[in-house]
């Protein structure tokens, strides 16, 4: 089992800047390997026997493609050429390497997304993929070529875990370690049983269950997103590359930061509330980015659902919650009840059947509709029997549920 726990550290000046000069020089091999590559290819675009007019890169027919392992294989011999590479750590400079040829492997399997040259200041973080013995002492973590460095421990390692790699991030809040922890026990996946709940999220109420629990939606956070326009609209006054704009930069991504972590925080404590609420969770299988990319907009983006539902997933694990994806085509014009075809527009926010008469709000019939699928698509297990007694009934027996909103997460933050 792996854990990632991310923790604060506090490097000294001298070690800051060392670590600022690292990042430089992995952005540099990168793109130096980056070239590499994109010359083989151009070299193979144009056929062996004439000349393309317009371009041309002459590389013999047999020069290898410049794969991971030639191009890890380079870096001792590139360190006699260039010798600031020798100030990194040989195995961050490894994989950083492997960083690009994972980018590459991901283009090839999908066909977008092609690696890019990364500009000054682009290379944010550095791993360190291996330790030998703890590096954790208390305070301080013990780091290659490094030292010990400071280090806000404010989750304590958990037993049997040991730290198999760190990454050092760089954010304009400071600077963080990722530290990947690894145990041999398996925790078994929790299983489909008892009360089930089905959750739709969506834009006017950040989501909703099938009981009728209501999480009123949310710009995330209103007083932070203002203050992030007006940062904004001073940043875009500054002359480029002056001093001035280098400053205002470095407080709009303050700013992001801390909306990004206010955000997770509140996407934590929502996750363990529905955690509580019962043992099976199903959600929609809906890709948010396809979301974000049609009229929505960035209002989607904005609430970060994906990054909800993998939280969700985590917790649930944790916590021996069953976390289901189901197909989320038509769960909002379905009837939850009678399960015929309710055509609405978005604006509708109440759902009432024709066939039924059954009633309730929009958000809450397609989180019921989402329950319904669940249990039908998982179905199967051996406790198949007291969850499926459990959708018979539930919602023919209350032809409106109560649906009052409960108190909301963080009902104490700013909206
Ligand atoms: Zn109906």
């Amino acid at each position: 089992m792996l854990l990632n726990y991310t923790y604060r550290i506090k490097p000294n000046k001298q070690q800051s800047q060392l670590l600022e000069e690292w990042l430089e020089t992995l952005r540099v091999s990168y793109n130096y390997a980056l070239r590499e590559l994109k010359d083989w290819i151009a070299s193979r675009k144009c056929p062996i026997d004439r000349c393309s007019l317009e371009s041309e890169y002459i590389m013999s027919a047999d020069y290898p493609f410049p794969g991971y392992h030639q191009q890890q294989n380079n870096l001792p011999k590139a360190k006699k050429q260039f010798p600031r590479l020798k100030s990194v750590p040989s195995q961050v400079l490894q994989t950083n390497i492997r960083r690009l040829h994972d980018a590459w492997d991901f283009f090839k399997q999908r066909g977008y997304g092609f690696p890019r040259f990364k500009k000054y200041g682009q290379m944010k973080s550095l791993l360190f993929p291996q330790f030998t013995t703890n590096p954790l002492t208390g305070w301080q973590v013990q780091l290659p070529k490094l030292g010990k460095v400071e280090i806000n421990l404010h989750r304590p390692i958990p037993d049997e875990f040991t730290v198999r790699q760190i990454r050092i991030v760089r954010k304009a809040k400071g600077w963080f370690a990722v530290v990947t922890l690894y145990s041999d026990i398996e925790i078994p996946s929790p299983s489909l049983r008892g009360r089930a709940i089905g959750v739709d999220v969506g834009l006017f109420s950040y989501l909703a269950t099938s009981d009728g629990f209501v999480e009123p939606g949310r710009k995330f956070f209103k007083t932070e997103q203002s203050r992030l326009k007006v940062l904004q609209r001073r940043l875009a006054k500054k002359k480029k590359r002056s001093k001035n704009y280098e400053k205002a930069r470095k407080k709009v991504e303050k700013q992001h930061n801390h909306i990004a972590f206010k955000r997770k925080d509140y996407q934590f404590k929502l996750a363990h509330k529905l955690c509580d609420m019962a043992d099976t969770i199903f959600i929609e299988d809906i890709d948010f980015r396809t979301m974000a990319k049609s009229f929505l907009g960035k209002h989607s983006l904005d609430a970060g659902f994906g990054q909800f539902r993998d939280l969700l997933k985590f917790v649930g694990k944790k916590r021996d919650v069953f976390v289901g994806e189901v197909d989320h085509r038509g769960t909002s014009q379905t009837c939850p009840n009678c399960r015929i075809t309710v055509s609405k527009k978005l604006s509708e926010r109440k759902h009432s059947c024709p066939e039924c008469k059954y009633e309730t709000d929009r958000d809450i019939a397609s989180a019921q509709e989402i329950c319904n699928r669940g249990i039908e698509t998982y179905r199967g297990t051996p406790e198949k029997q007291e969850i499926g007694s459990q959708v018979k009934g539930l919602w023919g027996e209350f032809i409106s549920p109560p649906c009052k909103p409960r108190r909301s997460v963080g009902d104490n933050m700013s909206r």
